[in-house]
């Protein structure tokens, strides 16, 4: 069982204690499936999480936004139990967060409820070839032709891409320069001129692929968003989510701390347990103490989003930092602890090894969380 102690801190209200219970118990009565088959894996995952109103927390309910406490509980929760079921969870709140944010009530009434109820499979397509960490390059441009945008590009590393319902994609329309110059908006999966390129295996599986945009024409009120809009949309939209993968983190670290104190208490060395071993309380000191540092940063970050009123950034860019590092490191330590059985395909810390690796570079990585926390500080100052 997972350490929830820290739900009695001063940034939650029962309701989250009420929500942690609830994800716990979907938890419990889904075992961890290995089919084999990741596509239907997912799906299976986005409609059962759906069917268990879990999803409802990832989508904006009328004009309130997702409570950022709420989603970084779940991802906590889903990760220690599962990294794909975090997955499952995370891609619904963030491949719809622009039309929760930003989306007309046409729009939101459209795809929010089918996103909740796991119908509907939310994809966010900014990422290109020749454009990561700079999003503000995006080249894939979106022309206005009478009712319609035609959209020509490619989006690369896209989440979901391959069972994806919706892509909400980025794109160029030149209102100006740079970040100034792009809109969001709403692809269908099954429009005309847009298909996977390729799928794209990584060392945590998850369904990821290359798209390629071919003229894709979709109706003019597809954007989120106004013209030229479309950076604020897709950062704002990250700032929402960023916490909850340093969440996702210290779900998985928590699973490996877990491991491991269950392994050095049964392993013996010579005469004593592992456990017995000074380096080793050490080495569990220094996890346990960075675990706790790590919740501490999410959910500071978290309760301010929802309830503080001031701007959450940089402590948004903390905790994803902080927890992403600090879990790789904990997860590391863990692998070790366990000795050749943690390098072992299949052994959970072996698993864990490879899931936390991707949460380090995605939606921002390290020196791009470090840079948004230096322009504030230098700001600031
Ligand atoms: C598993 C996975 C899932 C993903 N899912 C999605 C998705 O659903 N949608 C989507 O749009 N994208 C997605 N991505 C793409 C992801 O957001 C990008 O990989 C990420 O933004 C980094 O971009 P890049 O890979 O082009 O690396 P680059 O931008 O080329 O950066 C390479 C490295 O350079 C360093 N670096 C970058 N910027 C700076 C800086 N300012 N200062 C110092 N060093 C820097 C970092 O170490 C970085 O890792 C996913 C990626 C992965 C691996």
């Amino acid at each position: 069982m997972p350490d929830t102690s820290f739900l009695s801190w001063p940034f939650f209200e029962a309701r989250h204690r009420e929500w942690a219970r609830a994800v716990r118990a979907w938890c419990d009565s889904h075992p961890v499936a290995t089919s084999g088959n990741l596509d239907a894996e997912c799906r299976r995952l986005v409609a059962e999480l759906g069917t268990a109103g879990l999803l409802k927390a990832c989508v904006a309910d009328g004009d309130t936004r997702p409570d950022v406490r709420t989603l970084a509980i779940a991802r906590e929760t889903l990760a220690y139990h599962s990294a794909l079921a975090d997955f499952a969870f995370a891609m619904q709140g963030l491949g719809s967060g622009a039309i929760s944010l930003f989306g007309t009530v046409e729009q939101k009434r459209q795809w929010l409820p089918k996103v909740a109820s796991g119908e509907a499979i939310a994809a966010f397509a900014m990422t290109e070839p020749g454009c990561g960490s700079d999003a503000a390059n995006v080249a894939t441009s979106a022309m206005r032709e009478g009712d319609e945008w035609v959209l020509v590009g490619e989006k690369t590393y896209i989440s979901n891409g391959g069972i994806a319902d919706f892509y909400l994609t980025f794109a160029r329309t030149g209102e100006g320069e740079g970040s100034r110059g792009l809109s969001a908006f709403i692809v269908p999966a099954d429009a005309p001129g847009l298909s996977v390129a390729e799928r794209i295996e990584v060392i945590a599986p998850h369904p990821l692929a290359r798209l390629k945009y071919d003229n894709v024409r979709i109706r003019a009120d597809a954007i989120v968003g106004e013209p030229g809009e479309g950076f604020r949309v897709g950062m704002e939209t990250l700032n929402l989510f960023r916490v909850t993968v340093g969440a996702a983190a210290l779900g998985l670290a928590r699973r490996a701390m877990d491991e491991a104190l269950s392994f050095v208490r049964n392993r013996r060395l010579g005469a004593a347990k592992l456990a017995d071993n000074a380096v080793t309380q050490a080495k569990l000191a220094d996890m346990a103490t960075a675990i706790d540092a790590a919740a501490l940063l999410i959910y500071r970050a978290a309760w301010q989003r929802d309830e503080g009123g001031t701007d959450h950034r940089r402590a948004a860019a903390m905790a994803k930092l902080f927890a992403t590092e600090a879990a790789q490191k904990i997860i590391d330590d863990a692998v070790q602890l366990h000795g050749g059985a943690g390098v072992t395909k299949g052994v959970t810390v072996e698993h864990l090894y490879r899931d936390i690796r991707a949460l380090r570079i995605y939606e921002g990585a390290s020196e791009v969380q470090r840079q948004i926390i230096a322009r504030d500080l230098l700001k600031g100052a």
